[in-house]
């Protein structure tokens, strides 16, 4: 008689040596770098039914990246561009390329939502099960589940009344058509800006609630011929333009820490700046209200700035509301101001964020579970701690792409993914190269030397000193947790080369 089939949690867990959690940016070069290192003993988990992350996530209308593409991709994957700053497509399409380039479907499982790792320290391995039931071990889990991962959703009392459609745009609704319809958008951050003058000329009217003012800056872009996309792949051109790209973002971070004599030259810089954003509110905003409300009343780059030549153009044209009185509550039929106005809508949009480190309860995907036991997650809701953004003590051989303080205030994100899976792939390489050695656990006095200095650094700069709330601090308002508070150029070199010696060996 056959043996009844075993549940799933009766079967012994499948083994690899590397799991990586997370299939963006940041997990994709990790196995690259992985099998550059003949290390295939490795998968990619998913939570999404697709590969690729925040490009295969956001499609909402007017997503693109805010970074030029030569330095906004990664260095050693070239891809033919056909602008400055792409669209989400263009994104998604070389996403999909460095995929099947480098055939990591075959190394990747969807629809796979990891809901803990937790660490064995007598057989020094990390048990990892996934929410439909499934179970992993591994000698090594690498940590790419993404800061920008988690929409933010504000509570708006009334939200589940409303009787049109209403999502998230890291959500987009596709079978919603929008074309003459009425449009709520609710956020005016960086999607916020993207998804106006995306939908503006397609709708019957917009009304977009305005939060605090924003920075917003003009940009250069343009499409490329066919003879320069492929000139710009050539080795040497490309890493020219690279080098290029790279050199002006990050100078750009003098403008955003306090240094003594500099911040004497980034003064007019700032204030020219300005008079360009007063200049273009004065073109396109007539109403004098509107004018004083998005005049930034706190420092240059305290959040992200927003570069658009469309977005204020678009709040000037005649099917465009702005709202300013903020939010009462949402209506079956529309959304009521705070100032008693009621909006008829047929959808609403939340373009209101995700959640970085700024609010621990939401900010980590799966629980973590170290040494005897101990809870990441609980860990960070008291103190967000981490040697150089990627390990943490108490966690051995458990790695953080895009951890604490490794975000980018000023630049390409992808120039600090580079930095941290380098890293994280030496480190597994000094482990898997010494026999004797089962695994590496972070120094508690180099972590905690590493987060006094990185936050003395964080004193200076202009996201601590901020007069306004931010994704990128704790609870919005006080430490900044996801934000490196160094120039690109001195993080890559502080992580360039991996130290055994800044680790406790486990034997
Ligand atoms: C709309 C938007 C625009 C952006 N624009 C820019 C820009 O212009 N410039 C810039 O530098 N940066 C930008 N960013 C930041 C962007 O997040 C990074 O540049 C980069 O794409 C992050 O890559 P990642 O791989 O770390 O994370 P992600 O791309 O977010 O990938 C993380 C993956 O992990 C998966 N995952 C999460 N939790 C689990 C789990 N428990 N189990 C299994 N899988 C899980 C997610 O589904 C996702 O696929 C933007 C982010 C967003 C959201």
């Amino acid at each position: 008689m056959p043996s009844p089939a075993l549940t799933r949690s009766q079967q012994s867990p499948e083994y690899v040596e590397t799991l990586i959690i997370g299939t963006g940016f940041s997990g994709l070069l990790a196995a690259v770098r992985l099998q550059k290192k003949k290390f295939n003993d490795f998968l990619l988990l998913e939570r999404s039914p697709e590969l690729g992350g925040t490009w295969q996530i956001n499609s909402y209308p007017g997503a693109e990246v805010d970074v030029p593409t030569g330095l906004y991709s990664i260095s050693f994957i070239p891809f033919p561009f056909r602008k400055t700053f792409s669209p989400q497509s263009e994104l998604l399409e070389y996403t999909n390329h460095i995929i099947e380039k480098f055939g990591l479907r075959k190394h990747a499982r969807t629809n796979q939502t990891v809901s803990s790792v937790s660490y064995d320290e007598s057989n020094y391995l990390w048990h990892i099960e996934t929410e439909s039931g499934d179970r992993y071990t591994a000698r090594f889990v690498i940590d790419a589940s993404g800061v920008l991962a988690n929409p933010h959703i504000p509570h708006i009392p009334g939200a589940a009344s409303f009787n049109g459609p209403i999502f998230h745009a890291g959500h987009w609704d596709h079978t919603v058509d929008y074309a003459g319809k009425r449009v709520g958008v609710i956020g005016s951050g960086c999607s916020g800006a993207q998804i106006v003058p995306a939908m503006a000329d397609k709708v019957s009217r917009l009304t977009l609630f305005m939060g605090r003012a924003q920075w917003i800056l003009p940009r250069t872009d343009r499409q490329f011929s066919a003879i320069e996309r492929y000139l710009r792949t050539l080795p040497g051109i490309r890493h020219l333009i690279r080098l290029a790209i790279f050199i002006f973002y990050d100078i750009r971070f003098v403008a955003f820490r306090h240094y003594p004599l500099i911040s004497a030259i980034t003064a007019p810089v700032k204030r020219g700046y300005l008079k360009k954003l007063k200049k273009q509110l004065e073109t396109y905003i007539d109403d004098d209200r509107l004018r004083a409300h998005m005049t930034p009343d706190y420092a240059f780059g305290s959040r992200r700035l927003i570069l658009s030549n469309q977005y204020v153009p678009a709040l000037g044209r005649d099917n465009v509301d702005v709202e300013i009185g903020g939010i009462e509550c949402i209506t079956p039929t529309g959304i009521r101001t705070k100032d008693g106005k009621d909006i008829a809508l047929d959808i609403i949009v939340y373009a209101t964020g995700y959640y970085a480190y700024s609010d621990m309860k939401r900010a980590l995907t799966f629980q973590v579970y170290g040494l005897g036991g101990r809870n990441l997650n609980s860990e960070w809701e008291q103190e967000i701690v981490s040697y150089k953004g990627m390990t943490v003590s108490g966690y051995p051989n458990y790695f953080k792409v895009n951890g604490p303080n490794t975000g980018s205030g000023h630049s390409s994100q992808i120039s600090y993914m580079e930095a941290a899976t380098g890293y994280i792939v030496q480190a597994i390489a000094a482990v898997k190269r010494d026999p004797g050695i089962r695994a590496i656990d972070a120094r508690a006095d180099l972590q905690a030397a590493y987060v006094a200095n990185m936050r003395a650094k964080m004193q200076k700069t202009v996201w601590q000193n901020a007069t306004c709330s931010a994704f990128y601090r704790r609870n919005m308002t006080e430490e900044v947790t996801s934000l490196s508070p160094e120039p690109v150029t001195e993080f890559i070199f502080s992580r360039k080369w991996f130290r055994l010696s800044d680790y406790h060996l486990l034997k």
